[in-house]
């Protein structure tokens, strides 16, 4: 199975959605539809897409209310958010970027500029210091590709299951306390319970131990996680 960063539309006009699913497609994206602002956030919820390009004319929700329950959420807080918006509506892209879109792009748009912003806050969401392709054990990580391997298998990862890897595999051996892994991955200003680091460990162990033979991470009892560095010796 090939990994593919996963970008949701949400849209209501079918021929925009035709034309933006053909060119994604084509640029190595899968791609997942929303034509209601209710079904944008399901959708989003579900199936934690890499990226969203948000309508802001949409029915039932508008794009800006759907950008704040996303924001609002722990499953997407941090999805990066485009938002499509009609010329002229200057003080609602400002407001847009308010409510938490790392980028806004006017309609009409040119295809080739769209894909150019896309790559670009796909970029932005890697860490920027660090080399592209980490490796440990049978585990590559490539943050500029958004692409995890284990085995030689691709491993499809949520937005957070991926920042916690990515930390994980930086620090190889190292143990992280739940608290220390809530204040990297999801920010101290934010109230989340240790419980969740445990839900999304357990998830990013699911995706990788699909694959492997061993665990590569280790619970270390009333201590917390780490990536066990020995494991595929
Ligand atoms: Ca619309």
């Amino acid at each position: 199975m090939m990994l593919k960063p996963t970008v949701l539309v949400a849209e209501d006009e079918g021929a925009l959605i035709t034309l933006l699913r053909y060119n994604l497609e084509r640029e190595g994206y899968r791609v997942l539809e929303a034509l209601n602002g209710e079904e944008a956030i399901l959708v989003a919820n579900e199936q934690q897409p890499d990226l969203v390009l948000l309508d802001w004319m949409l029915p039932q929700l508008s794009g800006i209310e759907v950008c704040r329950r996303l924001r609002s959420r722990q499953e997407t807080r941090n999805v990066p958010i485009i938002m499509l918006t009609a010329r002229g509506e200057e003080t609602d892209r400002i407001r847009g970027l308010d409510t938490g879109a790392d980028d806004y792009i006017t309609k009409p748009f040119s295809m080739t500029e769209l894909l150019a912003r896309l790559r670009a806050v796909m970029r932005r969401i890697r860490p920027s210091l660090a080399e592209d392709v980490v490796r440990v054990g049978d585990i590559e990580m490539d943050r500029a590709a958004h692409r995890v391997r284990r085995a030689g298998q691709d491993v499809h990862l949520g937005p957070t299951e991926f920042k916690l890897l990515d930390h994980l595999i930086q620090h190889p051996g190292r143990v992280f306390s739940r608290e220390q892994l809530l204040d990297t991955i999801w920010g101290s200003d934010v109230y989340v319970e240790a419980r969740t680091v445990d839900v999304h460990v357990g998830r990013l162990r699911k995706a990788l131990n699909g694959i492997g033979e061993r665990d590569p991470i280790r619970t270390v009892r009333s201590a917390g996680y780490a990536l066990d560095d020995t494991f595929a010796a």
